[in-house]
């Protein structure tokens, strides 16, 4: 099967880097697939020293080819020694100066409220969230998942694999979306890009309310192979949501470093081709098993001004035209952090952590 590329100069604004070591394959999906940059979206995970390390160590080492979101240490955000202990304002600051575009939330999404029950609007979150406002920084805020999930009859087997089932004692879908609300009622002016369309593709009048609502919202096309199918059911609906919220909408891929590039061609040309052609498709059966979903999917052939906002024009708006310039310095001091961090809480040396490998790299 042929899809067509992404335009001209186009930007990813939601790819993931998990290690410093796979920068270079990052680097080729960047290039193979006609990127002009790709955002970086951090995953911190204490106990390995990844993400922030990662994300500003690669942008250091790339600055041509990367943004990066920087993302909250909740190890340093609730620790009890104050030697330890970095408020999370304070790391928005100090990610800020060290060159981060902006921040990546994961906290609602159920898998990690598993492992910390903390509500977003809690008061644990109240001045960041403050602050990240005041300041206009970015966020990428993944919340809740595609609402089959919440169903062990329609789960994907896929996503049952990878823990992503949830059942009764789980927090529901419909309380992540309350806690959210709340959060940007205090916060009106926070900016903000919510993947995977926020997980509401099956409902775009209610996504269009909320639209309305939130008039600094916006999503993105992250994969979420759901988004195709529940678009296609009514394609007509769908184009017309898509000319009405032109200004509103960003290309992502989700892609990351391990994904093999016929699978990069696969992952981008679906939506490429859902974006840009009147055509009917299928996944192709070689896809990875993230994308196995069986069914049409009906391309909105949009029009190349709108084409244009959603592949480039609307990340620079909301994240600004040139990526901010890394403070080596201050990279060194967060990777240091972390990786004092990751060997206290894993036993491992600091070389054995991810941070640990990103102060090598910055160091070379
Ligand atoms: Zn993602």
């Amino acid at each position: 099967m042929t899809f067509p590329p992404v335009p001209d100069r186009t930007i990813d604004g939601h790819v993931h880097l998990f290690t410093i070591g796979g920068v270079d394959k990052m680097l080729r999906i960047r290039q193979e697939l006609g990127l002009e940059r790709v955002n970086l979206l951090s995953i911190v995970e204490p106990a390995k020293g990844n993400g922030n390390s990662t994300v500003l160590a690669a942008k250091a080492l790339h600055p041509e080819a990367f943004y990066a979101f920087g993302g909250l240490d909740h190890a340093a955000g609730t620790s009890t020694d104050p030697a330890q202990a970095i408020s999370l304002k304070r790391q928005a600051m100090l990610l800020r100066q060290a060159g981060c575009d902006g921040m990546k939330m994961l906290e609602t999404k159920p898998t990690l409220r598993q492992q910390r029950d903390v509500p977003i609007d809690s008061p644990y979150y109240h001045e960041y969230f403050a602050f990240v406002e005041e300041q206009q920084i970015p966020l990428v805020w993944h919340v809740a998942d595609p609402e089959e999930f919440w169903n062990p009859k329609t789960t994907p087997w896929w996503a049952v694999k990878h823990n992503w089932g949830y059942g009764p004692s789980d927090v529901a879908k419909e309380k992540l979306y309350t806690e959210v609300s709340h959060v940007l009622n205090r916060q009106g002016d926070l900016k903000v890009i919510f993947p995977h369309m926020y997980f509401l593709s099956a409902d775009l009048p209610r996504l269009e309310r909320f639209l309305r609502t939130y008039p600094n919202v916006n999503i993105d096309l992250a994969l979420g192979v759901e988004l195709l199918f529940n678009l296609s059911k009514a394609p007509q609906q769908a184009r017309d949501f898509f000319i009405q919220h032109q200004d509103r909408i960003v290309f992502g891929s989700d892609a990351q470093e391990i994904l093999p590039l016929d699978q990069a061609r696969i992952r981008f040309g679906l939506t490429n081709r859902f974006l840009q052609t009147d055509e009917a498709f299928s996944v192709p059966p070689e896809a990875e098993e993230l994308l196995q979903t069986p069914g049409e999917i009906h391309g909105l052939g949009l029009p190349q001004d709108v084409l244009r906002k959603i592949y480039r024009d609307n990340f620079l708006r909301i994240v600004g035209g040139e990526p901010a310039k890394v403070d080596r310095q201050l990279a060194l001091e967060e990777c240091r952090r972390l990786g004092r961090q990751a060997s206290r809480l894993s036993g491992l040396s600091l070389e054995q952590t991810e941070a640990g490998q990103c102060i090598q790299a910055l160091e070379a």
